[in-house]
């Protein structure tokens, strides 16, 4: 037997538990970076004919999906590629970036990034539903012919049959949603960190999903048989036959885990000694919703609109479908409240039909309120389905990325703008619905004395606020270890805004994922929050754990935590104060 049909184990980081049985899929999808080569003028025709090689290798690409789609999915779908042949067969445009091959001596790459910037900036001036559509043509074939010039295939989602693990090297979130809502069972991603937003969309999907194995694609093929067990983090190519029985004992303890923590439904949220700590869910997707109810969710802590803009995207939802949604999460929380975040968009999770330029720093870039802000338009469609929405309901509306008092002023104004003109039209709405903000910058943690006075309640982003805090990108496999909640420095701005929040008596909750892992909810609750939000699969071992710690000595531990100088000294202060949680901690 060749050494392809024997069994190998690779080990990475499970970040989405389940155990899934398939066929790999092996994609590509991390687009290289594009750089401007100079070219002596002897090799302008040598380039110019790779060129067109890659176009030539676009176009029958491109023609052979039409046909497949066209046959399976029927004619409108694939005229969606007909629309992307013709972009290749257009003189005009093929042109236009030979010229800058030739003229200003550059590889193709570079020659056709730049022809399509400029198309995009000309395009994004014009208003228009059906040109805005031609720019996302522009775009995927563009992104075809630098995945030709660079030898990449690019995959073809249609092609996904049976039921597949996705092996990548990279998914950006909204791939990962369309992926995860074909027939793919599981995701193997070669980069990446625990917080990122693509883990976060996996976990609202309920999909298995590992990370960090680099080099995993070159180590397997397409069709191999695998099983993914997303809580060890374990990728087995070609199971043997004990092991897939194993794999079948293992599916029967994760159910029995399962039934476990549904039991725990009714228990109260509380510390040993009392204190109520209400554990509300994070919320991606509305399918989530009756999930979370199932996990006994104290209603919506987060939930992120700006999926509800991917999925639609490159079309704008409309006031109406942000209104029926926002109607059915308050009303299916009910007496709980449902906190809404407006659009986080920016940063990783593109809005490129917001944005009409590229930033060469994103996460710094036009993200969250900043983007909102810059563009009303879209903000006010949000803004009035909101206070609609809180007719029906305790809707609690949260801006991401707040780093001012001036944003939280000019969303202050904006909204009481949105509020008169609803007036105005007589649409039943609400007016006094709490408005508040994410802490999820260092400046907003430093200042949140200030901010505190002028919003309804917090909402701590700690994927953020340790990303932008210790200058440790959260989708960056290379810092990861980097990447520590229990750095001191964070603990200390938690700190800052629970005591802001607490003299000025707003509430404050943590809804980024450190609030899901045991140890870190605990010390969260030393530190004073009494308020958590998590995916709601995390509730069941969150309630059980605080259920049996005194909160007492949960503040001990974090005040002396707060004088420590290291995370691995915070660690290991934790571990020997609450031996109940040294177990989790060194997983
Ligand atoms: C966070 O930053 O902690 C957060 C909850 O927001 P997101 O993960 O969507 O950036
Ligand atoms: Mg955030």
């Amino acid at each position: 037997m060749g050494e392809e049909h024997t069994m190998r184990v690779f080990q990475g980081l499970g970040v989405s538990p389940g155990v899934a049985v398939g066929r790999a899929l092996c994609l590509e999808t991390r687009s290289e970076d594009v750089f401007r080569l100079p070219l002596a003028e002897e090799e302008v025709p040598a380039e110019l004919d790779r060129f067109r090689q890659a176009t030539r290798r676009a176009q029958q690409e491109i023609l052979k999906v039409r046909d497949k789609v066209h046959r399976q999915l029927g004619e409108e779908l694939g005229q969606i590629f007909d629309a992307h042949a013709l972009f290749l067969d257009d003189p005009v445009f093929l042109e236009r970036i030979e010229r800058r091959i030739r003229e200003e001596q550059v590889n193709a790459e570079w020659a056709v990034f730049r022809t399509v910037e400029e198309m995009e900036k000309q395009f994004a001036a014009i208003q228009d539903d059906y040109l805005r559509q031609r720019m996302e043509d522009l775009r995927d074939v563009a992104h075809q012919i630098l995945g030709s010039l660079q030898g990449i295939a690019h995959h073809d989602l249609s092609e996904i049959n049976g039921e597949v693990v996705v092996v990548a090297d990279e998914l950006t979130p909204s791939y990962a949603l369309r992926l995860g809502r074909e027939r793919v069972i599981a995701f193997v991603i070669e980069s990446g960190g625990r917080t990122s937003h693509t883990t976060i969309i996996a976990r609202s999907l309920n999909i298995p999903c590992i990370i960090g194995i680099p080099g995993l694609r070159t180590n397997i093929t397409d069709d191999d048989s695998l099983v993914v067990d997303g809580e060890t983090g374990q990728v087995v190519v070609n199971p043997t036959l004990e092991l897939l029985a194993a794999v079948h004992e293992r599916r029967v303890q994760l159910a029995e885990r399962e039934r476990a923590a549904l039991a725990t439904c009714g228990l109260e949220a509380c510390t040993a000694d009392g204190v109520v700590v209400p554990l509300m869910a994070n919320i991606d997707l509305p399918e989530e919703l009756e999930v979370a109810l199932r996990y006994g969710a104290a209603g919506v802590g987060l939930y992120r609109s700006e999926f509800l803009y991917i999925e639609r995207s490159p079309q704008l939802p409309t006031e109406e479908e942000h209104y029926q949604l926002y109607r059915r999460l308050v009303e299916t929380v009910r007496p709980h409240p449902a906190i809404i975040r407006t659009y986080d968009l920016g940063g990783r999770k593109l809005a490129r039909e917001l944005l009409d330029t590229r930033e060469e720093n994103p996460v710094l870039g036009l993200r969250g309120i900043r983007l909102t802000l810059a563009r009303p338009d879209v903000f006010q469609t949000q803004f009035r389905a909101l206070f609609r929405a809180a007719a029906h309901g305790d809707l609690w509306v949260m801006a991401p990325l707040v780093s001012s008092l001036d944003e939280v002023r000019q969303l202050r104004a904006f909204a009481g703008a949105v509020a008169d003109d609803l007036e105005r039209e007589g649409v039943p709405f609400r007016r006094d619905l709490k408005l508040g903000i994410m802490i999820e910058v260092p400046s907003a943690a430093l200042i949140a004395d200030h901010l505190a006075r002028e919003v309804d309640f917090f909402s701590i982003g700690t994927n953020d606020l340790i990303q932008y805090s210790l200058a440790v990108d959260r989708n960056n496999e290379h810092v990861a270890d980097l990447y520590q909640p229990l750095h001191p420095a964070l603990l200390r701005l938690l700190k800052l805004v629970v005591d802001g929040a607490s003299r000025a008596g707003i509430p404050v909750s943590v809804c980024g994922e450190m609030a899901g892992d045991p140890a870190y909810a605990a010390l969260l609750v030393g530190l004073g929050l009494r308020r958590l939000s998590m995916g709601p699969r995390a509730i069941p071992a969150i309630k059980t754990t605080l259920r049996e710690i005194d909160s007492r000595k949960l503040a001990e531990v974090a005040e002396r935590c707060l004088t420590l100088g290291t995370a691995v000294e915070v660690e290991a202060l934790v571990a020997a104060a609450l031996p109940s949680l040294a177990s989790v901690l060194e997983a």
